[in-house]
């Protein structure tokens, strides 16, 4: 070992790191409640609409035996004491936004993960806030619930993984907070079956344990070669990031989004292409909300159709220049609904996809932009202008207008509805 390494091996050992991660608990549930008080205490599941699934369980619903997933028609037959609503990702994605800066008021080095989970580096807090890692995950638990009222759950460790693990048991302790310190990981490591460690999960999850590796325990006795030829690199930094060693540092650099989707099922099965065409503009308009906001534009975009008897059917393009305004996705996205639309077909549900993200402020000059597309400055504003509005009156205030005239009343399209 020369001395330089030595030097960074004692001085990464002197910095014990502690490393949190904050998981909203059943988030989606906890929005609502949050808007409608009276929601406190009772069986609540969030669906995907009315012709959806649940995709969000209370403590007393999952006490009921509804399982994630569950089809809305059968959720409501089997357990008729809960209640049921459907999704609002706009108000979710604003509540997130609340949890992530208050996070940030505490921590400047705040990872945001999803949209009800982020790390947080905690190390060196304990001496500014003069309190201990635990009075300091309590502190930011309060502080969450006094201005956002947002219940969480935090698990602090060494590394991301152990952070994630500890928040993990957190969720089913009274105090819901898990300090896995030095003595603490080995304890919670031979707890913890393979497949809930992070980044294995039920693919991984079977393999491992055919190789006698049960726990994470189990996974951190492997040696090093051995891992490394089986999982990789990502295999070896696992190993680490588990016996308590920060591979993965907290970052707090925005990252833009892989992708974007939206997608909800439709009040009715539907046959109407124009039905359809509306429903898809509603969602392009979503995601390029989203996108604006994300500050970049897209390079391709996908289009998927849903059928009743739930088989999918997708169809994909470049566009010929990146953006992210309504009407330009929409020129691509419409004919590639129509190439893959069957007038003989019930469906149940369309959606947008949203990829190949550039950040605005790196785009390429195109010399010949303006002529290739006449209307891009006029698209720009319009859109600035639309997202205003938005921000003052709230969403979906103006429907970007696919106005139709040949679209009949909304009753007239509904085909099928019911069966
Ligand atoms: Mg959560």
């Amino acid at each position: 070992m020369v001395i330089s390494d030595y030097r960074e091996k004692k001085s990464f050992m002197a910095e014990q790191k502690y490393i949190a991660l904050i998981d909203c608990d059943s988030f989606f549930v906890s929005c609502e409640r949050k808007l409608n008080r009276e929601l406190e205490g009772k069986a609540v599941c969030v669906t995907s609409g009315r012709r959806g699934c649940v995709i969000a369980r209370s403590r007393e619903a999952k006490q009921m035996g509804i399982a994630m997933g569950l089809p809305l028609f059968m959720a409501e037959k089997d357990f008729p004491g809960c209640l049921y609503i459907d999704a609002n990702h706009a108000n979710y994605g604003e509540i997130s936004g609340e949890v992530m800066s208050v996070l940030r008021e505490i921590s400047p080095n705040v990872e945001v993960y999803s949209i009800d989970e982020a790390f947080v580096d905690l190390t060196g807090l304990s001496k500014l806030y003069k309190m201990n890692y635990y009075d300091l995950a309590k502190y930011i638990r309060e502080q969450i619930w006094e201005r956002v009222h947002i219940p969480v759950s935090i698990g602090v460790s060494r590394s991301k993984a152990l952070a994630k693990l500890a928040s993990d048991k957190a969720k089913n302790t009274d105090d819901h907070i898990c300090i896995a310190g030095k003595c603490g990981i080995t304890k919670l490591l031979k707890h913890t079956e393979i497949d809930e460690v992070w980044g294995i999960g039920r693919r991984l999850g079977p393999k491992l344990k055919g190789h006698g590796i049960r726990t994470a325990y189990d996974y951190i006795q492997k040696n090093d070669v051995w891992l490394k030829s089986r999982f990789g690199k990502l295999g070896l930094e696992l190993k680490y990031e588990l016996m308590g060693n920060l591979i993965n540092k907290v970052s707090n650099e925005y990252k833009p989004p892989k992708s974007i989707m939206d997608s909800r099922a439709f009040e009715n099965f539907t046959s109407d292409l124009n039905y359809i065409k509306n429903e898809l503009m509603v969602h392009i308009h979503a995601v390029c909300r989203k996108l604006r906001k994300a500050g970049c534009k897209c390079g391709m975009i996908s289009v998927m159709l849903r059928t009743k008897d739930f088989r999918e059917f997708y169809n994909k393009a470049d566009l010929p220049l990146p953006t992210n305004f309504e009407f330009e996705i929409s020129d691509v996205a419409f004919p590639l609904l129509e190439e893959i639309f069957d007038p003989k077909t019930v469906y149940r549900s369309v959606g947008i996809n949203l990829e190949n993200f550039n950040p605005v402020t790196n785009e390429q000059l195109q010399l010949f932009a303006q002529e290739e597309n006449p209307r891009k400055e006029k698209n720009e504003k319009l859109a600035e202008s639309l997202d205003k509005l938005e921000a003052k009156f709230g969403h979906n205030i103006v429907r970007t207008g696919f106005t139709n005239k040949e679209v009949p009343a909304k009753q007239e399209f509904i085909t099928h509805s019911g069966k």
